[in-house]
């Protein structure tokens, strides 16, 4: 299917999934496919859109967000897709100046990236003896079909693990010894050029705010504002597929609009994107009093749905592979919400960042591989002056804590904090100010889903061979060369269904490559062997 944008102000689009990959998918459609904003629906089935780029809560009751971003220059995509949105602050400017300019001002160099006893550790060496290295040089260079199915620790030493490279890699990027060997690889190449500042995160990018303010409710407003229509609160569940020979065609969605089941027939001149699985999807919350629960994959979500789809063609990929190992793909978040200026000043003082500058703070003898990050204040945009809002995570929830002696998992907010300062060493400077925290836990079962060990085929095409009027988005179909986990990869998913789908007269905007650019080849060994 390949038309002139001209031709197609009366085209529908149907897109299942608000997050950023839904969003992006309908922002490409109007601005570069020339669909009228009327005529796109997007089903989305939480009662906000932005998926894992979530934002809620206030000062009284706690803010929460599930997770945090770090971006950077290269995410070429994102910024091409936020350079046509206007900033909800200033409107004169788009969120991608948005963004440079306020990373102008707010430098990312973290001075306390790992801590060990409560004390700094000195990263300046990556700690890598002369066999590690040769470990990720020979990574680098090997094909990628060579790493099908494996993990990281078949690939590396036992001591790999214990060296600042790896605290660093592994705390940054959420990778556990047992991820995708495969995705490490793409992660080493792709972000190559920042390996030199790599142990204070320099050329980190981040939002002015969380990025449900920042990124999502901009986007949303643009689409609104062009006649996009937001169906919350709908699941689809089911979709209906015509494959016979070389062609495929989706030809009806089934969702459940206020609960009661809904089939909407596709016509000739409609197109459907499905966002294919969900790392946040059963996210469960707790409460300063109460653990996060661990709660089931859900049968009306973004898994279940996958699975229908997949069900009917092997070209859709293999949800199970992702989503059926909650034991290695799940950790947690805590989102803390101060009253008081105390922790953020300690904080402070002790790291020599001023908040929202230095990242993540890693508490390398912890149990439960805990970190926080101190964001420039105000972190959400109906934040008072007086509040302050950080976000933490434990990469190893199942693990009983050092101090307090339960898993993180079975732990309420309270106990967390309780863990977090004991780690610090100041639980007596906190003791009076305990009365104005809140800290909400959050259980993510499904949040390494993305990194789990895959062969070729687990993850599906954007547009599977022969798709005539489907493409597919989100973190679980293939982009060669590029890394999941990330808002980039979301976005470039939705640049290649629109401009794949659809004859837009652009090409999609090309992965940078270090690895092609002998001087950032150069600069990262020297990185790597210091
Ligand atoms: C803790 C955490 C930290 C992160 N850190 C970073 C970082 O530092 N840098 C970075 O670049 N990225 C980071 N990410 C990743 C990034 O946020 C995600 O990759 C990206 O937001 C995924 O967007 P998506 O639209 O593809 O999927 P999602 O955000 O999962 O959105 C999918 C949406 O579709 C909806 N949906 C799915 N199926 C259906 C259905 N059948 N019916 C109706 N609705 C459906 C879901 O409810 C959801 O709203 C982080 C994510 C988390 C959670």
């Amino acid at each position: 299917m390949s038309h002139a944008p001209q031709d197609r102000c009366k085209d529908k689009a149907h897109i299942v999934g608000g997050g950023i990959a839904g969003l992006a998918a309908a922002v490409y459609l109007i601005r570069h496919a020339g669909f009228d904003g009327s005529n796109i629906v997007i089903y989305e089935q939480d009662a906000v859109s932005g998926g894992a780029m979530d934002g809620s809560g206030s000062a009284g009751a706690g803010y929460l967000i599930r997770g945090g971003r770090m971006h950077e220059a290269h995410y070429a995509c994102t910024w091409d897709l936020l350079a046509g949105i206007p900033s909800r602050d200033d409107p004169a400017i788009s969120v991608t100046e948005e963004v440079f300019a306020f990373n102008q001002r707010v430098v990312s160099c973290a001075h306390a990236r790992l801590l060990r006893a409560g004390q700094k550790v000195d990263v300046a060496s990556y700690g890598l003896g002369r066999r590690d290295v040769v470990d990720l040089l020979r990574l680098n260079v090997s094909p990628e079909a060579l790493l099908d199915g494996k993990h990281i620790d078949e690939w590396f030493e036992p001591a790999f693990f214990d060296t600042v490279f790896w605290q660093l890699w592994a705390t940054t990027f959420a990778f556990q010894r047992w991820s995708s060997l495969a995705e490490m690889r793409r992660y080493a190449i792709r972000f190559m050029h920042l390996l030199p500042g790599f142990n204070q995160l320099k050329g980190i990018l981040r939002t002015v705010y969380n990025q449900y303010d920042s990124v999502i409710l901009p986007i949303e407003t643009w689409l609104r504002q062009l006649g996009v229509r937001f169906e919350m609160n709908t699941p689809v569940v089911d979709v209906e597929f015509e494959c016979t020979g070389k062609q495929k065609r989706a030809t009806a969605i089934h969702c459940l609009k206020d609960g009661s089941p809904r089939r909407i027939e596709l016509g000739e001149d409609e197109t459907l994107f499905i966002t294919l699985g969900s790392m946040v999807e059963s996210a469960g919350i707790g409460s300063m009093d109460t653990p996060a629960p661990l709660l089931p994959r859900s049968d009306t979500g973004a898994w279940a749905l996958w699975q229908r789809i997949a069900a009917q063609d092997e070209a859709f990929g293999r949800p199970s592979v992702f989503a059926e190992h909650v034991d290695q793909s799940k950790w947690m978040s805590f989102t803390v919400t101060l009253e008081d200026p105390g922790f953020f000043e300690h904080m402070e003082r002790f790291t020599g960042n001023v908040a929202g500058t230095g990242g993540l703070v890693t508490l390398t003898d912890s149990n439960w591989l805990m970190s926080v990050v101190l964001a420039h204040q105000p972190h959400f945009r109906n934040q008072p002056p007086g509040t302050f809002v950080f976000w933490g995570d434990g990469l190893l929830p199942d693990a009983p804590g050092n101090f307090v002696q339960k898993p993180m998992a079975q732990c309420s907010g309270e106990e967390i904090l309780q863990e977090l300062f004991s780690h610090l060493g100041i639980v007596e400077l906190v003791r009076p100010v305990m009365g104005k925290v809140n800290c909400v836990p959050c259980m993510m079962p499904l949040i390494d889903s993305q990194f789990m060990p895959r062969v070729n085929g687990d993850r599906p095409s954007v547009i599977p061979e022969g798709a005539k009027n489907f493409a597919f988005l989100g973190q679980f179909v293939e982009v060669p060369h590029d890394c999941v986990f990330t808002v980039e990869y979301s976005v470039r998913t939705a640049q290649t269904a629109v401009f794949g789908l659809f004859d837009c007269g652009r090409e999609v905007t090309p992965i940078y490559r270090g690895d092609h650019d002998v001087k950032v080849l150069h600069e990262a060994l020297l990185a790597l062997l210091r």
